[in-house]
């Protein structure tokens, strides 16, 4: 072959397409929007949860000391002054003999250290009147069943760092805490374009020589997985023209704009020319087995920038190039922290896994517990390796990395990242 630069290797290519990328500019955004985003800036809690002492159980505050010596035998019997309903401050004391029904998250009265279960005494359980009198028929410890301020954060206390994806459980402890808003980094926005003049969109019947449009929808299922908002711009033909209009509408668009097809050596493969034409081509070439002829670039149109990725159209080599280089880009403009790529596990393999020369291969692999070492995981091949065979994608749950000139024999180490849960 003339002319074709050197493959490099993928960790130099991971490298060279993340370098400078940063996190894309903070907003202030409502909590109700902001799951899935990540935080821009700490959050320290302005608050005391639970802000003052409150009962954790329906029931009644007494005096620990009055229910002492309280059985179902020999039960004490207290005077019930009135009840705290959550949401009403008490209006009067506990003091020795008598007692308030309180619900739970009502708060605690003066002279009551604990709250007996209504389960524990004579009471009806559910919806009644205020009894008169209470028969108490367990004790409860001093600070039984009540909730001290503070208890589950202490003002001050750093609640969450910054790159926490805001996750249910983050959303909650925001909410809890009195705030409204989150200061985030906005959601990366990925415009989609297929290159093509074969591609039929699916739902259309397919005339000579046709086949249905894939690899768009695979990518804005990633990305959209990924947490970025995706705009699919439509299919282009295989004429330069026709590409260039499309890119530079997605460029203006987008943070990310992803192609698939059209950047290998073809003789109608125009999206090198389409980044070197509104931008530069930076990465061309990778030594990995499926998805060699990736390309990264960059460009801006009217002022907005935005990184280009040429993934080769073969729909499985586009799944792994999202996963390798797209991803990761979309997870450091997201701002997140942590690592940027899937899960990784080093597995044994199940059986002889070719390699490639020159190349590393990326095996899609069904990963499953291992019988003979506990917390071991065992990969072996999901099916066909070809880069068009989607089928063997789909009942894959890993990816297994083979370095470049080996074949990994039955029994070998190696690294997987995991796709999604295994079975067992
Ligand atoms: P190319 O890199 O354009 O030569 O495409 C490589 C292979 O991927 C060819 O078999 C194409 O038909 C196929 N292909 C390209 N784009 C898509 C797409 N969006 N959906 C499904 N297959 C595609
Ligand atoms: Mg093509």
């Amino acid at each position: 072959m003339p002319d074709l630069p050197d493959l490099i290797p993928l960790d130099e290519a991971r490298s060279r397409v993340l370098d400078g990328i940063a996190a894309l500019p903070p907003v202030i955004i409502d909590l109700a929007d902001a799951a899935g985003l990540a935080l821009a800036e700490p959050v320290r809690s302005a608050m005391t949860l639970p802000p003052w002492p409150n009962s954790a159980m329906d029931g009644f505050a007494v005096r620990a000391a009055d229910v002492a010596g309280a059985s179902a035998e020999r039960p004490v019997v207290l005077r019930v002054l009135g009840e705290v309903p959550a949401g009403r401050a008490p209006d009067d004391e506990v003091g020795p003999g008598t007692a308030l029904r309180i619900m739970t998250g009502a708060m605690m009265p003066a002279g009551a250290d604990t709250v007996v279960p209504v389960e524990d005494t004579d009471a009806p359980a559910g919806a009644s009147e205020v009894p008169a009198a209470v028969a108490i028929r367990a004790p409860t410890r001093s600070g039984g069943n009540v909730r001290l301020p503070g208890s589950d954060v202490a003002a001050g206390t750093p609640l969450l760092e910054r790159g926490r994806v805001l996750d249910p459980a983050a959303i909650a402890l925001l909410a809890a805490t009195g705030h409204a808003t989150a200061v985030v980094h906005r959601r990366p926005r990925v415009a989609v374009i297929s290159t093509g003049d074969e591609l039929v969109p699916p739902g259309l019947p397919l005339g000579p020589a046709q086949i249905h449009e894939c690899n768009s929808f695979t990518l804005a299922a990633q990305a959209a997985e990924a947490g970025a908002e995706v705009r699919r711009m439509g299919i282009a033909a295989d004429t330069l023209p026709d590409l260039l209009a499309l890119l530079r509408e997605a460029v203006v668009w987008g943070d990310v704009v992803v192609l698939s097809g059209g950047v290998s050596v073809g003789a109608h493969d125009h999206v090198k020319a389409a980044f070197s034409g509104i931008g530069q081509l930076d990465v061309w070439r990778v030594a990995i087995k499926p998805g060699r002829p990736f390309a990264f670039g960059r460009a801006a149109v009217d002022g907005r920038p935005a990184y280009l990725f040429g993934l080769p159209g073969n729909p499985v080599s586009v799944f792994v190039t999202f996963e390798l280089f797209v991803r990761p880009v979309l997870r450091r403009l997201a701002g997140q922290a942590g690592s940027i790529g899937r899960p990784e596990r080093i597995v044994r393999v199940a059986e002889r896994i070719r390699g490639s020369s020159g190349r590393q291969t990326i095996a899609r692999v069904v990963l499953e517990p291992d019988p003979d070492r506990p917390d071991g995981l065992l990969a072996r091949p999901s099916g066909g390796q070809d880069s068009h065979m989607l089928f063997s994608l789909a009942t894959a749950n890993g990816l297994l990395f083979v370095p470049p000139d080996t074949d990994l024999e039955a029994g070998a180490e190696a690294v997987a990242w995991e796709l999604r849960g295994y079975g067992g």
